[in-house]
């Protein structure tokens, strides 16, 4: 790989993250609640209320009726200097870390971490217990006394179901993180709808509605799980996404049972050879010398028709020394796809024109650098091109037959709930 493409891929990478910003804009409009049913069999659904004051006294993981002091571990601090505090003796300190080394090395307490210490409520402020937690869901609990007891533990993920809906409008830069929705959850988007929505092409008056999970711990959020269904309206168009599992595969498909991602046509011609494959090092006909050929040759009688192999923009369109007459299609943020030496580009395909898959871009020739006539076909992913013959892009199967019924179920539930949220617009 060469600088250059590398670079384009950082520039791709910056305007996804572009986009998501923006898509987080579109969201202030939103609304979200917690919805109070079950959306999948795995997932539970707490009452905020219900959720107790602190986790630990609450599981009995510690004894009732104690003090609780939270800390967080600063910068250098070490087990000694958070338990001394409290009037932990220096012999109980280094029994405490002997007896732990099995369970938790605590010379690998983290800044930033969070602690708690539990002690009496009376004069002697006994310490009783310390928990440090390793992360959102694992701690270690240390029982002192004479029976010093030390175990780690992990806390219950709970998976919440939550819904958003926007609409796309001018108001870009309003409030951003005030509707507490997951950064993430534009970006799942964005991959969810690759094939069937430009997302660099979102307009006003495009909307939304989203069933999603988020994961908390502790009633605490630590993250998004699934998109679980959603809607897009692109352009007065309906675009239903449902999360359907057939196996051990899962993707998402629309309302008829098609995956939502899209495969390329094997070649850009119906009736072809290939004439050159792809290679770094090729021996070139016209130049006579050794370059790189960074695409696949299909011969052709002059004037056979070449069609876009996946659905698409296109991006250029025009002539070149090298290319001769050519036109390049973006299908989503990963794949382009370009094709070389027409003698013809068909009319109406110039940049920002919309294709479908299989549509006539134009017509076999050999304008520009070539010998016979031939379309070069060129294939890109993430910004870096790659041989089209060797590219593995995921199959876009329909939902196989035997699991049509139970995604039937799944899809009408899905759609009902999203059909009666409220209309974002
Ligand atoms: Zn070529």
């Amino acid at each position: 790989m060469n600088f250059k493409n590398q670079n384009i891929r950082v520039y791709a990478g910056l305007f996804l993250s572009i986009f998501a910003f923006i898509l987080m804009g579109y969201m202030s409009e939103n609304e979200t609640q917690v919805i109070a049913e079950t959306a999948l069999e795995d997932t539970t659904y707490v009452e905020i209320d219900t959720v107790p004051q602190n986790y630990y006294i609450a599981n009995g993981v510690v004894r009732d009726s104690l003090l609780i002091y939270f800390g967080t571990v600063k910068v250098n601090q070490n087990l000694s200097e958070i338990l001394l505090k409290f009037n932990v003796s220096y012999a109980e300190i280094d029994r405490i870390a002997k007896k732990s080394k099995d369970i938790f090395d605590v010379r690998k307490l983290v800044t930033g971490k969070n602690y708690l210490v539990f002690y009496t409520d009376d004069s002697l402020q006994k310490v009783e217990s310390f928990i440090y937690e390793i992360d959102a869901a694992n701690y270690v609990v240390y029982n002192l006394g004479d029976s010093l007891n030390i175990y780690r533990e992990r806390k219950e993920v709970e998976v919440r179901i939550r819904v958003a809906s926007g609409v796309i409008n001018s108001s870009l830069w309003q409030t951003i993180v005030d509707n507490d929705i997951d950064f993430t959850l534009p970006m799942e988007l964005s991959e969810i709808y690759a094939w069937a929505i430009d997302f660099y092409r979102i307009q006003k008056g495009d909307n939304f509605k989203v069933i999603y999970e988020e994961k908390y711990v502790d009633d605490k959020k630590i993250g998004m799980g699934k998109v679980i269904a959603a809607y897009f309206n692109h352009y007065g168009e309906d675009f239903y996404a449902i999360y359907f599992e057939q196996g051990d595969a899962a993707d998402y498909f629309d309302e008829n049972a098609k995956s939502l991602r899209r495969a390329f046509l094997k070649a850009p011609l119906k009736y072809s050879r290939i004439s050159s494959k792809f290679s770094r090092r090729r021996y070139h006909p016209v130049q006579k010398r050794y370059k790189p050929h960074l695409g696949t040759d299909y011969a052709a009688p002059k004037g056979t028709p070449i069609m876009t192999t996946g659905d698409g923009v296109i991006t250029k369109s025009g002539y070149s020394r090298g290319n001769g007459n050519y036109v390049k299609v973006k299908h989503n943020s990963v794949y382009s796809t370009q094709y070389l030496h027409m003698s013809k580009i068909k009319s109406g395909i110039r940049k920002g024109a919309r294709v479908r898959q299989g549509d006539v871009i134009g017509y076999v020739g050999s304008t520009g650098l070539a010998t016979g006539p031939h379309v070069c076909y060129r294939f890109w992913k993430n910004g870096a091109q790659v041989d089209a013959l060797r590219v593995s892009v995921p199959p876009s199967l329909p939902v196989d037959k035997s699991y049509l019924e139970a995604y039937k179920k799944v899809k009408e539930e899905m759609t009902g709930k999203l059909d009666s949220m409220a209309d974002p617009s």
